[in-house]
């Protein structure tokens, strides 16, 4: 979620937008490094689906929506250089890099809204969005598929410009080609602001700010896809009433697939620790004329996606620029909106996808908790004596600094904004209740009860070493490795369960897992965790286990040692050591 120099310069090179369509093509289906040389595996020219340049048709794509779509195998490697573009993704990025490369600028998305939000109108005269992306050492192709979602499925009348402020990154694709691609491909609507040194994404935000011009902010991460008609259900309420803040539903793109899924309707709240949760949405929100697909009433924002009219956010003080790097201003903004006299709700019927990573690549300079500092600060300035909660739970930082807050103070009274009192009786009543305490809610309320329906069953038997796969100590240990020893249709702890989600699952009880980190290392089973990546792989042609995020494919080591054969994951050439029978 996230000085200034325009950058419009020519280079002195001004390609055709075919030819850089192709070289953009050539540059990511070689991958970032080049082959070292070795035969690979398996030649490309293998007909992944994606690519950039056959979707492209001069400077605006031949399918507006649509685009790609995202196919399971999307991400196999077929050779070192692939490997090493993932796998340096996964470092620099902390997502799948390989899939986005061959996903490229435009791709389908799956209708996630409820089907009352298809059947709403919105008025045609709605406020222009000025969408604010910041943006530090984002992959290319990831910025620019959120950059292409927003020119493709926003109405151009509505957008009166994108601002991408990138925050002194330093990853060479973001420089001289990300220059020559926005003069070559997105002259008119968007406009690059350079930082000349890292500011973090608050003040990034801010200075997206200052140099907009529509009528309604919009902010949304570099690595975004905004879906069908996102913009007018926020635009809607904003012109209803210009001190509302409103939020999109943030769907999920899962890190290790780029799939896009929905996620469920939830609302913002937080912990005494100052951690932004997702709560469950109280029955009286949902209780309106429009019943689920209302405007709900949010405490709190998760922090990177939201629209706000861009007068009321100056005069509401914009972000506390004694902030860094990252943290915080998500809860000192929301509760600014709610003290000072505006709104925020969330809006169901506009749905904006956003990976979510598990780990956040980057640091701060000088390697400073900044999230700490932040904290303090909105403590300091809002909590009045609530800030007490925060500090009895980290006492280390009372006699922590957290530099001047003397205008944000200033600003709070020249707003005559509410106590924390009545923010806290008002807006957030639940988080007094004994039940929500300071546990912390996972990030997605899990889907539910249900289980995946189980496609296939059976014992899984490879061709080559003609023996099967199980559990090298008991089925039930978490972390086991798995190994192939003689089949016995008898046994139970061979019972492998394929599900709909991709899961295999052992005897009933763990799911065939995979770190994503280290790929060399052979499979486990770990417990089921239910959001595929690590655990979602692919039955698919000519008998192979593709696993989908790691983009290998599960084989055996051709020697058995003793009785035992072992597995591991290995560059899918179609071999017999990569055929796996499941015979039932
Ligand atoms: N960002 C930035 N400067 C920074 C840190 C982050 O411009 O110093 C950008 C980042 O590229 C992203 C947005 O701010 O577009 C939000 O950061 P991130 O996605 O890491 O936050 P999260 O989604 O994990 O909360
Ligand atoms: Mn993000």
């Amino acid at each position: 979620m996230t000085s200034v120099t325009l950058r419009y310069f020519c280079y002195g090179c001004l390609v055709t937008s075919a030819t850089w369509s192709f070289l953009l093509f050539l540059y990511f289906s070689m991958g970032a490094e080049p082959d070292r040389g070795r035969t690979p595996v398996r030649q490309r020219g293998q007909p992944i689906t994606g690519g950039v340049a056959d979707r492209r048709g001069g400077r605006r794509p031949l399918l507006p929506s649509k685009g790609v779509e995202l196919s399971p195998e999307m991400g196999m490697i077929f050779n070192e250089a692939d490997q090493e573009v993932r796998d340096s993704g996964y470092h620099r990025h902390a997502f799948n890099v390989l899939i986005s490369n061959r996903l490229g600028f435009h791709r389908q998305l799956p209708e996630t809204r409820d089907a009352q939000c298809r059947e709403k109108s919105y008025p045609v005269a709605l406020p222009s969005a000025s969408v604010v992306i910041c943006f530090f050492n984002e992959a290319l192709s990831a910025l620019l598929r959120t950059v292409h979602s927003v020119l493709d499925r926003t109405p151009a009348y509505l957008l009166h410009e994108i601002i991408l402020v990138d925050d002194h990154s330093e990853l060479e694709e973001l420089k001289d080609e990300l220059d020559r691609y926005v003069r070559a491909e997105l002259q008119g609507k968007v406009q690059l602001v350079r930082n000349q040194r890292r500011e973090g994404l608050i003040r990034g935000r801010m200075i997206g700010a200052s140099h907009a011009t529509g009528e309604v902010l919009v902010f949304l991460d570099s690595h975004c896809e905004v879906n069908q008609a996102w913009l007018q259900p926020l635009l809607a309420p904003i012109q209803k009433d210009r001190r509302t803040v409103v939020c999109p539903v943030i769907d999920i793109i899962s890190a290790d697939t780029l799939a896009y899924s929905p996620s469920p309707i939830v609302r913002g709240g937080f912990n005494w620790g100052l951690h932004f949760k997702w709560d469950p949405v109280p029955p009286s929100e949902l209780s309106g004329p429009e019943g689920a697909s209302g405007p709900i009433r949010s405490p709190t924002m998760a922090g990177g996606l939201f629209a706000m009219n861009r007068k009321y956010f100056n005069e509401l003080g914009q972000y506390d620029a004694g902030m860094d790097i990252w943290g915080g201003e998500n809860l000192e903004i929301s509760f600014r909106i709610w003290m000072c006299g505006g709104q925020l709700f969330i809006i169901p019927c506009s749905r904006v996808g956003h990976i979510f990573r598990k780990r956040r690549p980057y640091g701060s300079p000088g390697g400073h908790d900044t999230m700490a500092h932040n904290s303090l600060r909105l403590a300091h300035v809002w909590m009045d004596g609530y800030k007490e909660q925060y500090l009895s739970l980290r006492p280390e930082l009372r006699n922590r600094s957290y530099g001047d807050i003397g205008e944000r103070v200033a600003l709070r009274k020249r707003l005559q904004c509410h106590s924390f009192r009545w923010y806290l009786d008002t807006v957030y009543p639940e988080m007094q209740t004994a039940a929500n305490g300071n546990k912390q809610q996972p990030l997605f309320i899990n889907k539910g009860l249900k289980r995946p329906k189980v496609l296939q069953r059976g014992r899984l038997r490879n061709l080559a070493i003609g023996r099967c796969l199980v559990a090298q100590g008991r089925a039930s240990q978490k972390g086991g490795a798995v190994v192939l020893r003689p089949c016995d249709p008898r046994d139970p702890d061979q019972d492998w369960a394929y599900d709909e989600e991709g899961q295999l699952i052992l005897a009933g009880l763990l799911c065939l897992d995979v770190s994503e980190v280290r790929t060399f290392d052979p499979p486990r089973l770990m417990k089921c965790h239910g959001s595929g990546g690590s655990q979602q792989w692919s039955l698919g042609k000519s008998n192979r286990i593709y696993q989908v995020s790691v983009g290998q494919c599960l084989a055996a080591v051709s020697q058995l040692i003793g009785q035992k054969g072992y597995v591991s994951m290995a560059i899918c050439d179609g071999s017999q050591t990569q055929q796996w029978q499941l015979e039932a």
